[in-house]
């Protein structure tokens, strides 16, 4: 089925999902922005040293961003990428699960008061 195959090209070899922000490596290979910088950000806690080098999951090609500033956005956006998902998104839609816009505040207060658990005196 075409429409499969159009997906199994827009999913990220790492979280399996619809590319977030395509980055396309020089090695050809390309990735969400954030996964990797999750995988930089893993490396570089490993590693412990200042060394920030992100080797590909699939071809094991490295690069070397310890002297890049910019970290993962020293990978080209992959625009057409985008453009396919966007297009993917909208002709597959997404059936129930949103995972919606706004993450904001967490508005249930689970602070029950220490208090109300030391009152157990009688
Ligand atoms: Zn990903
Ligand atoms: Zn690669």
């Amino acid at each position: 089925m075409e429409a499969e195959d159009l997906k199994a090209e827009l999913t990220c070899p790492i979280c399996m999902d619809l590319f977030r922000e395509p980055r396309r490596l020089p090695c050809g290979h390309v990735y969400c922005r954030v996964c990797l910088q999750d995988m930089l950000t893993r490396k570089y806690l490993n590693t412990r040293a200042c060394e920030r080098v992100l080797s590909c999951p699939e071809c094991r090609q490295r690069y070397d961003l310890t002297f890049e500033a910019a970290g993962v956005d020293v990978f080209p956006r992959d625009f057409k990428l985008v453009r396919l998902v966007e297009l993917c998104q909208k002709s597959f839609g997404r059936h129930g699960d949103d995972d919606g816009g706004a993450e904001a505040g967490a508005d249930d207060e689970t602070a029950v008061s220490a208090l109300d658990f030391h009152r157990v005196g009688c």
